[in-house]
């Protein structure tokens, strides 16, 4: 943890050479007073954008309106955002204007918890305009001033709350508490993406199920994508969330509790992404194909290894008494005939000289998943001949 500091103190010291004031500032700074594992390591300056590509060889020029750079040093990224106070959120996505400014309180200011809002400079001498270390210690989530105004101003923010009470186990603060009772409504102005990047952050937390408690004792649930449809949702969520650890997999949950919700509108109404979609349409697959025939060959075949971990979990939360590890699916999977179609002995155009009077149709494709299937299954040998004669025996329905 340390280490990555004193690896960072690097790019402050080399901003402060230039003579402008740069400190580490919102997460990282948390989470290390925290003694938690940090994510990224975000640093606020005086410097402007402009300052900061004359100061470093290699900046990328993330959000340069906005006052944003990542600057690379030793294999690391680090985010560099000029001092900036913002304007209204008319767009509920970015500020409509923001203003660079020269110190950093009232870039602090803008930040929406007091948990959020310390600095610390290269010496590890901590800034705390608004008892963020108090609330640190007290465990507690609080809006920077007037919780009323904040939170018109992002209603993001409100989310954000229940987020970061999931990650970190802590209490909402009653006055934001209750001025996030009243706005909750403004949630839906906020588009989706922004929504589900907390969203999946709040599923993922250690402390999920108190997350889960204030989205219900809030109902703040009224008024997000498909929960508002699907309420009764809510109360499998403390329950069976715990081991889960991926919104694919929270996906995956949903559509198998209540078939009505296909995956493709969860999918479409949270605006996840594809590798999210995936996720989800691979599990809920496998599911499927386990709750008919239980771990066959068919199943470990159609799910990538990357998933076995959430396919287990999600079996453990369905079946109860069923034990199967990651261990027997990569047993079973190494002993497969093929590992995709493309291995398969024969293909479209072997299947179609097999039938010279037959157009081609999707009796081709359909004919070729069911060989694949039988190949997967042991059923029949992966060789020209074998499949063939399958095929013979099994003339497809051409019409
Ligand atoms: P994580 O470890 O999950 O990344 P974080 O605290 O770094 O948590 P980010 O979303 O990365 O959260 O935001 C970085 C910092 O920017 C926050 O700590 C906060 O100070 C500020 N911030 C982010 N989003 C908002 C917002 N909507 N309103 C006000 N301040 C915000
Ligand atoms: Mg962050």
């Amino acid at each position: 943890q340390l280490d990555r500091f004193e690896q960072a103190k690097f790019i402050l010291e080399k901003i402060e050479k230039d003579n402008h004031q740069a400190y580490f500032v919102g997460g990282c700074v948390r989470d290390l007073l925290l003694e938690r594992p940090i994510g990224d390591i975000d640093i606020a300056t005086s410097a402007t954008p402009q300052e900061i590509q004359t100061i470093f060889d290699k900046v990328i020029p993330v959000g340069i309106k906005h006052g944003t750079v990542i600057v690379r040093h030793e294999h690391q990224s680090y985010e560099i955002t000029t001092f900036r106070v913002e304007g209204k959120y008319s767009d509920h996505r970015h500020p409509d204007s923001v203003e660079f400014i020269k110190t950093i309180d009232q870039d602090l200011k803008r930040r929406d918890f007091t948990i959020n809002a310390l600095a610390m400079d290269k010496d590890g001498d901590i800034i705390d305009l608004f008892m963020g270390e108090e609330d640190l210690k007290k465990k507690m989530i609080r809006t920077v001033g007037d919780g009323y105004e904040r939170f018109t101003e992002d209603p993001l923010r409100i989310m954000r709350a229940l987020r970061f009470s999931s990650q970190l186990g802590f209490m909402i603060e009653h006055k934001t508490y209750s001025q996030m009772q009243i706005l909750k409504q403004q949630i839906e102005t906020i588009a989706v993406e922004r929504l589900n990047a907390e969203f999946t952050k709040l599923f993922a937390g250690e402390f999920v199920e108190r997350g889960i408690a204030y989205l219900k004792s809030t109902e703040i649930y009224n008024h997000l994508p498909i929960m508002v449809k699907y309420p009764y949702i809510i109360d499998y969520l403390p329950k069976k969330l715990k081991p889960l650890s991926s919104f694919g997999q929270v996906i995956a949950l949903f559509h198998y509790i209540e078939p009505a919700i296909g995956i493709a509108t969860w999918v479409k109404e949270w605006r996840c992404s594809n590798k999210i979609k995936f996720e989800a349409v691979q599990l809920t697959q496998a599911l499927r194909n386990y709750k008919a025939n239980r771990i066959d060959r068919w199943l470990v075949y159609c799910l990538n290894a990357e998933y076995y971990r959430g396919f287990v979990k999600l079996i453990h939360i369905f079946h109860d008494n069923t034990r199967v590890s990651i261990e027997d699916l990569e047993l079973i999977d190494k002993a497969l005939p093929i590992k995709s179609k493309k291995d398969l002995a024969l293909d479209g155009n072997d299947l179609l000289s097999l039938f010279p009077k037959a157009k081609r149709g999707p009796w081709l494709q359909s004919h070729l998943y069911k060989l694949e299937q039988q190949v997967v299954l042991g059923n029949v040998k992966n060789s020209k001949t074998e499949l063939k004669e399958w095929i013979r025996c099994h003339p497809p329905e051409i019409n």
